[in-house]
C-alpha cells in the first residue's frame, strides 16, 4: 500500500517540498512548520498507538476549536487508518454522549474548555485533554510509520438544525480534482497565507484546511472568532484569504477596520444563506472580493459566486464549478422550467458516502436531494431560497422565510432578524418575525408590518414581531429556529 490523497498524504508532501514554511500560525505567537507539524503529528500518531492501543478500524473523537491540536489529532488518526469525528463544539452534554456512543468512539481529544462537558461520559471512552495531548507527543518513542490497512475517514457532523447531528462520512478525495474545481473559481495560490476563522469541524472549515494543505499556504488559527482581533491578524500576517461563514462578515463590519486596512484577495463563505445587503456593503468596505460557496456537509460544495455575481445579485450562490451537476427538479423529478422554484439535486464526486447513523439520502442517477428549495434565473445564477421543510404554508400561500428575513434586515434599526412559521388556528401557519435591533434602537410592531406590507403580499407579512437581544445561533452561526419556537411553548 501506499499513502493515498488524504490530509496526512498532503501534509507529507508539503513537508518534504517546504519543510521550513510555516504551517500555522496562533494568536499566542506559536509558529509551526510543515516539517514539525508533520512531527508533532506522526509522535501522536505513535504515541496513540502505544499507549492507547489504537489502532485501524477505530474511531476518535476530536472536539476541538481551531488551533494546530486538532489538525495534529486529525492527521494522527489518518496515519493510523483510524476514522476521525469531528465533533461540533456548541453540542449539549446529552448530544455528546449521543454522538459518542452513536460513533462508537474509542478515544476523544478534547480541549480543556471542555472538560466539565465530557465529564459524564463513559469511562471506558478515553478522554485526552490538551496536557495529556502534549505529553503524548513529548513521550513518542521513535518508529516507523507504515501506510494503514485501511484508509481512515474524516466522519463530519451536519450542523442538526433539523434534529440531531448525523454523522456524515466524506469520501477520499478522488485525487486533486474536487479541489481543483475550487481553485479553479477562486484565486487562491500555493504558497498564500490564509486565515479559517469557518470552524474546521464543519464541513466548510474542513474543506478550507484540504485546500490550504494542498497549497502549502500559511494558515492563521484563532481558537475563538473575534471580529477585532480577526481583522488585526488578517493585517499583521498579510493574509490573502479569509474564509468564514457569513454572520462572521456581519461582525466584521460592526466594528472599525485596523489602518492599514486587511489587503485580502479573497473571502469565501459557505454554511448559511448571506443576508440581503451583507455582500455589497462588504466588498465597499474591503474590495471585490467575495466569494459566497453553497454547500452542504453531504454535497461538500455545489456552487460558488464570485464578486461580479454578488455586485449583480447581492445574494445568489453562483454557478456549479466544473464538474458538479446542479438540476431544480419538481414533486416528480422532472426538471421545473427555467426561473421557478424546485428542489436542488446536486451531482458531484464529493457526494457523502452515507450516515453512519442508518440513516439515508437517496441518491438517483448521481444526484443527490439536498432538502433545499431554490431557483436557476435566465443567467445560470442559483438562488437557494432554504430548506423545504422551513417553508411556510400561511393560509395556503408558500412563504420562504429568507425572503421577509432579507427585507427586515434592511431596516436600519434591525442588527439581525429571523422568521418562522408557527401554529395558526385560522391560517394553519403565520408568520413570526425575531428583531434584535442595533443598541438604543427602537421600532414599533405594527411599522414593521406595515413597512413588509408596502414590499410582500399579504401573506408575508409577520402577525408577530418579538424583540430579542441577540438571535440563537449555533456554532456554525446558523439561526437554531428550534430555539425560537420554544418561544411559543
Ligand atoms: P442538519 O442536516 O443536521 O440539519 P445542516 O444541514 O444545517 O444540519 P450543513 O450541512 O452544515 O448542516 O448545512 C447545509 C445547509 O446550509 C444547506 O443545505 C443549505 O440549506 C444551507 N447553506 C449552506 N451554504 C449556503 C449558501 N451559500 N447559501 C444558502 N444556503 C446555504
Amino acid at each position: 500500500r501506499t499513502w493515498g490523497w488524504s490530509l496526512a498524504g498532503e501534509l507529507r508532501q508539503a513537508a518534504a517540498r517546504d519543510p521550513g514554511r510555516p504551517a500555522v500560525l496562533d494568536e499566542h505567537g506559536t509558529e509551526l512548520t510543515y516539517e514539525e507539524l508533520l512531527d508533532r503529528a506522526e509522535r501522536l500518531a505513535r504515541a496513540l498507538r502505544a499507549a492507547l492501543g489504537v489502532q485501524a478500524g477505530d474511531r476518535i473523537g476530536v472536539l476541538c476549536r481551531n488551533h494546530h491540536g486538532l489538525i495534529e489529532t486529525i492527521v494522527a488518526a489518518t496515519l493510523l487508518g483510524v476514522d476521525a469525528v469531528l465533533v461540533n463544539t456548541g453540542l449539549s452534554a446529552a448530544q455528546l454522549a449521543t454522538v459518542a456512543e452513536e460513533q462508537r468512539l474509542r478515544v476523544l481529544v478534547h480541549d480543556d474548555e471542555f472538560a466539565e462537558l465530557v465529564l459524564g461520559l463513559p469511562p471506558e471512552l478515553h478522554r485526552v485533554d490538551e496536557r495529556a495531548h502534549a505529553e503524548l507527543i513529548a513521550g513518542a518513542l521513535p518508529g516507523e510509520l507504515r501506510p494503514p490497512e485501511r484508509d481512515g475517514r474524516i466522519i463530519v457532523l451536519t450542523s442538526g438544525t433539523t434534529g440531531s447531528p448525523k454523522g456524515a462520512r466524506r469520501p477520499t478525495p478522488n485525487g486533486f480534482g474536487p479541489l481543483v474545481s475550487i481553485i479553479d473559481r477562486i484565486p487562491l495560490h500555493t504558497r498564500d497565507t490564509v486565515m479559517i476563522a469557518a470552524p474546521i469541524f464543519h464541513t466548510w472549515g474542513f474543506a478550507a484546511l484540504q485546500v490550504s494543505f494542498a497549497l502549502r499556504a500559511t494558515i492563521v488559527l484563532h481558537r475563538r472568532f473575534d471580529p477585532t482581533a480577526t481583522l488585526a491578524a488578517l493585517s499583521a500576517h498579510g493574509c490573502d484569504a479569509l474564509f468564514a461563514v457569513p454572520v462572521m462578515l456581519q461582525r466584521l463590519l460592526e466594528v472599525p477596520p485596523p489602518d492599514p486596512r486587511p489587503a485580502l484577495k479573497v473571502v469565501a463563505v459557505s454554511g448559511s444563506a448571506l443576508p440581503g445587503g451583507l455582500a455589497p456593503a462588504f466588498m465597499d468596505a474591503y474590495g471585490d472580493v467575495l466569494y459566497n460557496l453553497y454547500g452542504s456537509t453531504e454535497v461538500s460544495w455545489a456552487s460558488i459566486a464570485g464578486p461580479a455575481d454578488l455586485r449583480e445579485a447581492p445574494t445568489t450562490a453562483g454557478r456549479p464549478p466544473h464538474g458538479t451537476r446542479l438540476e431544480i427538479l419538481d414533486d416528480s423529478g422532472e426538471p421545473v422550467p427555467g426561473g421557478r422554484v424546485g428542489r436542488i439535486f446536486v451531482g458531484n464526486e464529493m457526494l457523502f458516502e452515507g450516515y453512519t447513523s442508518g440513516a439515508t439520502r437517496e441518491i438517483h442517477d448521481g444526484l443527490l436531494d439536498t432538502g433545499d428549495l431554490g431557483r436557476v434565473n435566465t443567467d445560470g445564477l442559483l438562488f437557494v431560497d432554504g430548506r423545504a421543510d422551513d417553508m411556510i404554508v400561511s393560509g395556503g400561500e408558500n412563504v420562504f422565510p429568507s425572503e421577509v428575513e432579507d427585507l427586515l434586515a434592511r431596516l436600519p434599526q434591525v442588527r439581525e432578524a429571523a422568521v418562522i412559521g408557527v401554529p395558526d388556528p385560522e391560517y394553519g401557519q403565520r408568520l413570526a418575525a425575531f428583531l434584535a435591533l442595533h443598541p438604543g434602537e427602537t421600532l414599533d410592531p405594527e411599522a414593521v408590518r406595515e413597512y413588509v406590507r408596502h414590499y410582500l403580499a399579504r401573506f408575508s407579512v409577520p402577525r408577530d414581531v418579538i424583540f430579542v437581544k441577540y438571535l440563537p445561533r449555533n456554532a456554525t452561526g446558523k439561526v437554531v429556529s428550534r430555539e425560537l419556537r420554544r418561544y411559543y411553548g
